[in-house]
Order: structure tokens, then sequence, then C-alpha cells
């Protein structure tokens, strides 16, 4: 099946629509029509050649939402019309032991990512969300329950959500804990809603004033400006928990001094983060653009 995409044919190129091809459903796939595809900053470099190992063409996008089109005879937790989401991973090698403990992010044999993973279809690799459409086997294919009006605000949930999620739940956050998000970008919006609505007294660190009331209106109990000095004492010794979302480098020993004994800091993978500080706070493709292309 022919389908509407935009991707880039090499690293110094920019993006441009193309067609690209999606195999037909097989018995357990699912065939979905995108809605809306966030923008990821892992998609920025894998597009640009900034990792190694970007098979081209290349078509980014691993935070898809969108209605499921059609469906293989064997699937059995959708059907045509469901709303629907697809993150990070397509496939596995759903045999080894972290597989079978529904761990497949850490497939011992190489998981099939979204984009850029080697796979039988062409072209050879797999090609993401910056498209009309997409085939996925059903078991990585994730229900969506909210209204059509909040799915573009949905995508970003697929990886910007679950890269914050994760840390938050992991190291228990909920009522009674003080947890600090630090950088309020991409990654860091979405973890002050997520530790706020775990019931946290959620403080979010910023370096520009000029976000105080954005993290406000986000959820933060408090707000520091992390360059005013007093504002950071103040808080010495008092977090259980710091999520770091920052990628740019800077002075992890000024949060270090925020914790308690026995807390904990989680310094984020580094890349997931948009380029530029003034995104607010995701971007995200909306389908019907492709009726331009
Ligand atoms: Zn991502
Ligand atoms: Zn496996």
């Amino acid at each position: 099946m022919n389908t509407k995409a935009y991707g880039a044919h090499a690293a110094d190129r920019p993006l441009e629509p193309l067609a690209i091809e999606r195999r037909e459903p097989g018995p357990r796939d699912v065939e979905i029509a995108i809605a809306y595809c966030g923008i990821c900053h892992s998609d920025l470099h894998t597009v640009r050649g900034e990792w190694a190992g970007t098979r081209f063409p290349c078509v980014p996008g691993h935070e898809i939402v969108g209605q499921v089109t059609a469906v293989g005879s064997e699937v059995t937790r959708y059907r045509e019309g469901d709303t629907v989401g697809v993150g990070c991973l397509v496939d596995s090698c759903r045999r080894c032991s972290a597989c079978d403990e529904g761990l497949e992010q850490y497939c011992e044999n190489g998981l099939v990512a979204t984009y850029n993973s080697a796979t039988d279809d062409p072209p050879g690799h797999t090609l993401g969300g910056y498209s009309q459409s997409i085939v996925v086997g059903q078991d990585f294919v994730l229900k969506v329950t909210h209204p059509k009006e909040q799915l573009a605000a949905v995508a970003p949930l697929l990886c910007a959500g679950i890269t914050t999620y994760s840390p938050l739940r992991h190291w228990k956050v909920g009522p009674g804990k003080k947890v600090g998000i630090v950088g309020i970008g991409g990654l860091g919006h979405m973890g002050i809603k997520i530790a706020h609505a775990l019931g946290a007294h959620t403080v979010g660190f910023t370096t520009s004033e000029a976000k105080r009331a954005d993290a406000a209106a986000l959820g933060a109990d408090e707000v520091v400006v992390s360059r005013n000095k007093q504002e950071m004492k103040a808080h010495a010794n008092s977090f259980d928990f710091i999520l770091n979302t920052v990628a740019a480098s800077h002075d992890l020993d000024a949060y270090t001094q925020l914790l308690k004994r026995d807390g904990t800091m989680t310094v984020n993978d580094a890349y997931e983060r948009m380029l530029k500080s003034d995104v607010k706070y995701r971007f995200v493709i909306d389908g019907a653009s492709y009726a331009s292309t």
C-alpha cells in the first residue's frame, strides 16, 4: 500500500514529502490511519545522521495516534474505527527472558524500533509515524480512550510521557514525597503534570524566569529559577526524588545538594529533548497536512 510521508533521503537533506510502501496487514497486524505524530528530539538526531547508523530514506516518528482502518484475521484486540497509539517499538523477538517478562524494550535479541530498525518490509528498515498510515502487529498497538479533540495532546505520551512516567513510577513518587522536575521542555512539562497527578509535592526548576508561570500552570506547587542561588539554597536537603530532563551540560552538584539523604536523582536520556527551548511544549504533525503534499 502506497502512503504519503515526510522523510529525508540523506543526513544533509531536509525533510520532504515522500511516497513510501506499507505492507498489507498480515493475520495479526493492525493497519492505522495516523491522525497525529509527535516530534521527538530523537527523530531529529536520527534524520540528521547525528547518531551512527541512520538508514535512508529515513521517516522518523514514534509518538503515533490514529484510527484502525483494517485488522488481520487473527486480531482480537482491535477493530476498525478504534483509536490507538504506537510508541517507540513495533516488534521484538518474543522468546527471550526479557520478552517473556513483558519487558520487550530490553529484548536480548534486539527490539524492532518504530523507525530505523532492520525489517523484511520495504525498503528493508522500519519507517515511522511521519506518514499517513502504518501497519503494526497487535501486540505493539495501544488502546487510546481519549476523545478525538484531545488526540494531538495524546501523541507525546507515547514517548515523552512514558520516558517521564517510568522513572516517577519506578521511584514510587506519590503523596508525601517532594519531587523536583529539572527543565520545563518536552519531557519536563510532562514530568510536572505526571508528578502532580501522582500526588507528589512537585517543584519545577527552570533557568528561565519566563517559564515560572508556565510551570505553575502545569501543576508545579513551587517553581525555582535555578540561577537564583537563594532560591536554590532554600530547598537544600529536602527532595526525595529529582527527575533531571536537561540535556545541555550543567552542574549536577547544584541538584544533588537539594536531595535528602538517600534521595535519588534520575538523569533522563539527554537526547529526548527538543532542540528549541521555545517549543511549548511539543510539536505534532497533523495527518490532515498530507492532503497538500
Ligand atoms: Zn522519542
Ligand atoms: Zn526478546
